[in-house]
C-alpha cells in the first residue's frame, strides 16, 4: 500500500535525467505597458502552480511543507525531484513513488475523484454535470454521498488571486485582442464558462502570447473528465512567425509537386491550422512537471473547435534547450566526426515547422471503392504512424523544394546540415521506443532511407549520410507514405511497418550508448524570476 524510499543515489540519478536548461528570453522590444502586464501574467502563472498541486492529489502541500524543512542533504533531494515532478510520483516510471509513506502509485483520479471512490460508484451515480473538465467530485463526510463542486468553488481564493492578476495585467497591455482574452479567462476563472474566452485565445495575436486555464484531462487516469490548469507565459517570436508565413505561402506549390500520382493532389488547399512559435517565459502547472512540453495544441473544447478551428502553439526556446541538453549529446555518439560540426539548431526546428504544416498537406479525404471516406478511417490502428512519418519525410521534402526554388537559402552546407540533423535527431525520437506513432514511424523511415543507400552505417557503430542518395531516397519514401495514403490501403501500411517498422541490432547498439544522456529537460525561468525578483 505505501511505498518505500529511494535512496540519495537513486534521487540523484533520477534527477540528473533531466538537463538543467536556463530560459532567456529578450523583452526589449515590449512597450512599457506590456512589460508591467508581463509582471502581472508570470505572477498569475505561480498561482496556477499552486492549484495544480493541490490538483494532483490531496496529500501534496502538505507533504511539500515538510520537505521544506529538512536541510539535510538527503531532504533537500527529495525536495527536488518532487518538485521536478510536482508530486511524490515519477512520470518516467509509471507514476511509481519515490518517497516514503506516499500511495505505491499517483492515484488513478489524482485529487479530481474521493481516493476511495471506485468506477463503479461513479458510473451508478453520475449525472451528466458530474462529467464535465471544469468541477471536482467530493464525498460528504456525513452521507457519504458523492457531489459535484465546481472549480470556481473549490480553487475560489487562488482563482480569485489569479483573475485579479489577469485583469490589472489586462489593464495594462496596448493590445486589444491580450486585453480582451485577458479579460473573459478572468471571468471564466469565477464562473466557469470557459466557452467565449477560448474563443478570445483563438483570436489572441499579441507579442505576449499567453495560455493559462484548465485545459488537458490525462492527469484522470480513472474517466480523463477533469482539467488540469496549465500557464505559459511566452513572447511571440516574430522572425520564425515570417518564416512560416513564407511556408504558408508557398504551399500549394509544395502540393501541386508532391511526389505522387497528380490524381492525388488537392488543386486547393484549405486553410491550414494556424501555428505560432513563441518563446517561453515560464510554464506552470500541469505545463511544468516531469517530461517539457514542446508544442500543444488547444482547445479541447469541441464547441469551440467547430466555430473556431484549434491552434498549434510551438515553444521555441524549449525546443532549443531540448536540442542542446539531449540531441547535442546523442549526436556525438550517433555520428562520425566530421559531421559533428554540421548540427543544426535551425534546420532542426525549420524541419519542426516544416513537419507540421505538412500534416495539413497531402491525401485527406479519399474514395475507397467508389465511397467517400478519410485516410484516417481506412489505415485504422495504422494511421497515426503513418501520418508522423508521412509528415516527417514531407517536411523533408518541402524544405528541399524550398532550397531547389529559392524560397530557403539552401546551398551544400545548408543540406549537409539539415539532412546530419535529420539523421541524429531520429534516435532521439526512437530513445522513446517504437510502441507509439512517432518512435515506430521514425524507424520506418530510418530503416527505409538506410536500405536506399541514404544512410549508411560506419564501421565504428556511427551513421552518415550519403548527400548523393538522400534527396532521391527520401523523394521514394514520401512517394510511398502518400500513396498508401491516397489509396487508403491498410494491406501496404501493414507490410511496410512490418518490415520497417522495427529496431535492427546496428540501432539497438546506438541506443544502448544513449542510456546515461539526460531524456529531457529542466527549465529554469531566468527572465521570468527576473522580472518579478525586481519588482518586490
Ligand atoms: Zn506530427
Amino acid at each position: 500500500m505505501f511505498s518505500a524510499a529511494v535512496d540519495r543515489a537513486g534521487l540523484e540519478r533520477m534527477a540528473a535525467q533531466f538537463a538543467p536548461a536556463p530560459l532567456r528570453v529578450d523583452t526589449n522590444r515590449l512597450s512599457p505597458g506590456d512589460r508591467q502586464a508581463l509582471v502581472k501574467l508570470i505572477e498569475a502563472g505561480h498561482v496556477i502552480d499552486d492549484i495544480f498541486l493541490e490538483q494532483l492529489w490531496s496529500g501534496n502541500k502538505a507533504l511539500e511543507k515538510k520537505l521544506m524543512t529538512d536541510r539535510s542533504p538527503l531532504g533537500q533531494a527529495r525536495l527536488e525531484l518532487f518538485q521536478l515532478y510536482k508530486g511524490p510520483w515519477s512520470d518516467l516510471d509509471n507514476h511509481r513513488a519515490f518517497l516514503p509513506d506516499v500511495p505505491e502509485r499517483k492515484p488513478l483520479g489524482a485529487n479530481f475523484y474521493p481516493e476511495d471512490m471506485t468506477r463503479e460508484e461513479f458510473e451508478r451515480w453520475a449525472p451528466e454535470s458530474a462529467k464535465g473538465f471544469f468541477s471536482v467530485i467530493r464525498r460528504d463526510p456525513k452521507t457519504r454521498k458523492l457531489a459535484v463542486v465546481p472549480y470556481s468553488h473549490v480553487y475560489r481564493p487562488d482563482l480569485e488571486r489569479a483573475a485579479k492578476l489577469l485583469r490589472e495585467a489586462a489593464a495594462l497591455t496596448d493590445n486589444a485582442s491580450l486585453k480582451h482574452f485577458l479579460e473573459t479567462r478572468a471571468t471564466a476563472f469565477l464562473d466557469d464558462d470557459y466557452y467565449a474566452s477560448d474563443i478570445a485565445w483563438m483570436d489572441l495575436d499579441a507579442p505576449i502570447d499567453i495560455t493559462i486555464g484548465p485545459y488537458e484531462t490525462y492527469n484522470d487516469e480513472l474517466f480523463g473528465y477533469k482539467a488540469s490548469f496549465e500557464a505559459y507565459v511566452c513572447l511571440k517570436d516574430e522572425a520564425e512567425t515570417a518564416k512560416l508565413d513564407n511556408f504558408t505561402r508557398h504551399l500549394q506549390e509544395v502540393e501541386n509537386n508532391l511526389p505522387i500520382d497528380a490524381v492525388y493532389r488537392n488543386p486547393k488547399l484549405a486553410a491550414s491550422m494556424p501555428i505560432r512559435v513563441v518563446n517561453e517565459l515560464m510554464s506552470a502547472g500541469d505545463g511544468n512537471h516531469g517530461v517539457q512540453t514542446a508544442a500543444y495544441n488547444l482547445p479541447n473544447d469541441e464547441r469551440v473547435i467547430l466555430k473556431k478551428g484549434s491552434k498549434k502553439v510551438m515553444l521555441k526556446n524549449v525546443q532549443h534547450a531540448k536540442f542542446d541538453g539531449t540531441l547535442t549529446p546523442i549526436s556525438r555518439v550517433v555520428l562520425p566526426t566530421a559531421a559533428q560540426p554540421n548540427l543544426s539548431f535551425d534546420w532542426f526546428f525549420t524541419h519542426i515547422l516544416a513537419h507540421e504544416i505538412s500534416h495539413g498537406i497531402g491525401p485527406h479525404e479519399i474514395a475507397l471503392n467508389g465511397k467517400k471516406t478519410s485516410v484516417r478511417l481506412a489505415l485504422k490502428d495504422l494511421y497515426s504512424t503513418i501520418e508522423e512519418a508521412k509528415a516527417d519525410a514531407t517536411g523533408l521534402f518541402m524544405v528541399q523544394f524550398f532550397f531547389d526554388n529559392g524560397i530557403l537559402k539552401g546551398g551544400e552546407a545548408n543540406e549537409r546540415k539539415l539532412y546530419d540533423t535529420f539523421l541524429a535527431s531520429s534516435f532521439r525520437t526512437l530513445r522513446f521506443g517504437i510502441h507509439e506513432a512517432h518512435g515506430r514511424g521514425m524507424a520506418v523511415q530510418f530503416n527505409f532511407l538506410t536500405d536506399h543507400g541514404a544512410f549508411v552505417e560506419r564501421p565504428d557503430g556511427t551513421f552518415e549520410v550519403n548527400y548523393a542518395k538522400v534527396k532521391g531516397a527520401v523523394r521514394d519514401l514520401t512517394h510511398l507514405l502518400l500513396t498508401i495514403e491516397a489509396q487508403g490501403d491498410y494491406a501496404a501500411a501493414k507490410k511496410l511497418l512490418d518490415q520497417f517498422g522495427v529496431l535492427r541490432p546496428s540501432m539497438k547498439a546506438v541506443l544502448e550508448k544513449l542510456k546515461d544522456i539526460p531524456v529531457d529537460i529542466r527549465p529554469i525561468f531566468i527572465t521570468a524570476d527576473e522580472l518579478t525578483r525586481n519588482r518586490q
